[in-house]
């Protein structure tokens, strides 16, 4: 498609020239109306009826354009974040570092960004910039050409009009959405310094759209990617919630790892990964990473929280073994293990409580699987996080001999009639036949209840 597009344009000016953006009119690309959110157009129709400048831009039009259904659909506007409040009630205003409006409808929300402009030229309390040349605030309006400069990469600055149906493009997008390839607008070196999160922005996104990320824009990307520990921990949580739960989570941390930047994100995993055990880790952290995808592709529901406990497993047992060897009682250690190791992961990715929580019970969980008496089975069973405890022992028993048998008994016993439960509770049980006991009178069978 993309091709298509470019061979009819072939006899067009280039687009690398800002001041002579490439305009491609309606009949010469693939965007139609029926493949954009009813709420994005009418956001867009206000807007220009207002007598605003409005665009669909970002992932909307780039993912199209690819023949994908976008996520999400982004819109840049001449109005300022307020005018757009006041245009519609629907509306709420975000961000700090970076204020813009959003419009709501229903679940959907619609991202309506000011133009922005250039903050180099202004010295206004609008851009702040961090001694590492971090943008601390980027809220210098613009218009349409400078926004387009200010954009991450030239595939996300591409704009559909909604009034004449025409695709402009000032950074040489479409040529590099033909060439397959992501490429930071400007220096790459400056436009990683201004915001490292667009290292990451790089690999999730080339990751999710098969784009190779262009050699300068991937040159500085190891060497660069320190300065994401000086992003807040908070935008790390949502940025690695994207990184990991969008579908392509095998693909992308292999990447990460690749890149070297899976280390500022993941100290503690990465450093365990180089340790002991490394081989086993590996292999439970991929089978999670895939097993993750699936689910995502087959729409069952996922929680970050798994992948985080799946991501520190490892951490919390070379810790637990280390205070035990101190003369940590086990459960003791286990449990200081647990906060300590989570205390230090959310020094970079601010785990919120709610998924912190769930993390330690699928951790305990692991324990608890192993004692398959009775009673322990009844309340076990019963546990809203039993399910997601017995996936993570099967992902861990793939690699583990040992534990195989145990996932096995527990995928036996969720499948068996009670008859087959009871024997397998039986099968199990080791009744204790040291002399000093007194023999026990015989009790009433039990059978297992559903
Ligand atoms: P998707 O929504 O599919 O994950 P996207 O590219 O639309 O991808 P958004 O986070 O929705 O990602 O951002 C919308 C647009 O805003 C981007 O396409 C890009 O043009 C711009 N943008 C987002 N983050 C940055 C950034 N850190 N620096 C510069 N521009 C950015
Ligand atoms: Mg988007």
């Amino acid at each position: 498609m993309i091709t298509k597009i470019w061979q009819r344009l072939t006899n067009k000016k280039s687009a690398k020239h800002p001041s002579t953006p490439l305009v491609v009119t309606r009949d010469k690309h693939n965007i139609s109306r029926n493949k954009i959110s009813k709420s994005a157009l009418k956001v867009l129709y206000r807007l220009n009826d207002a007598g605003f400048e409005a665009f669909l831009v970002g992932g909307g039009v780039r993912d199209i354009l690819l023949g994908l259904s976008p996520k999400d659909f982004d819109i840049a506007t001449s109005a300022t974040p307020e005018e757009v409040c006041k245009l519609f009630k629907n509306s709420r205003l975000i961000g700090r570092r970076f204020k813009l409006a959003h419009v709501l409808f229903g679940r959907e929300v619609i991202e309506v960004a000011t133009f922005r402009g250039d903050h180099t030229s202004s010295s206004s309390k609008h851009a702040v910039t961090s001694k590492q040349g971090m943008l601390v605030r980027d809220n210098v309006y613009g218009n349409l050409e400078q926004d387009a400069f200010r954009r991450d990469f030239t595939v996300n600055a591409l704009y559909y009009s909604a009034k004449d149906f025409t695709l402009l493009d000032h950074t040489g997008g479409l040529e590099d959405l033909k060439a397959k390839q992501m490429r930071l607008i400007g220096d790459p070196i400056t436009r990683y310094q201004e915001d490292p999160v667009r290292i990451l922005r790089a690999i999730r996104l080339s990751c999710k759209l098969n784009l190779l990320i262009e050699p300068k824009t991937a040159a500085p990307i190891a060497e660069l990617s320190e300065m994401l520990e000086h992003i807040s921990a908070a935008r790390l949580w949502d940025e690695s919630n994207k990184l990991l739960l969008s579908g392509y989570a095998e693909k992308t941390w292999h990447q990460l790892c690749q890149y070297d930047v899976a280390r500022h994100l993941f100290a503690q995993t990465c450093q365990s990964l180089n340790q002991n055990n490394a081989e086993e880790f590996n292999a439970f952290i991929q089978a999670a990473l895939v097993s993750t995808d699936k689910r995502i592709d087959q729409k069952q529901p996922v929680t970050p929280a798994f992948l985080f406990a799946v991501f520190l497993w490892q951490p919390l047992q070379d810790l637990t073994t280390a205070l035990i060897s101190k003369g940590t009682v086990p459960y003791e250690a286990s449990q200081k293990a647990a906060a300590r190791v989570l205390d230090i992961q959310r020094k970079s990715i601010a785990i919120p409580k709610r998924f912190s929580i769930v993390i330690k019970e699928i951790w305990s969980l692991q324990f608890r699987l192993m004692n398959r008496k009775k009673r322990n089975i009844d309340s076990l069973i019963q546990h809203p996080k039993f399910r997601a405890a017995y996936d993570f022992l099967c992902l861990r028993a793939l690699d583990n001999d040992e534990l195989k048998e145990l996932a096995k008994w527990w995928t036996d016993f969720q499948n068996g009639i009670p008859e087959e439960r009871n024997k397998l509770i039986k099968s199990v049980y080791q009744p204790h036949t040291g002399r000093s006991r007194k023999k026990r009178k015989p009790r009433k069978k039990t059978q297992f209840k559903e």
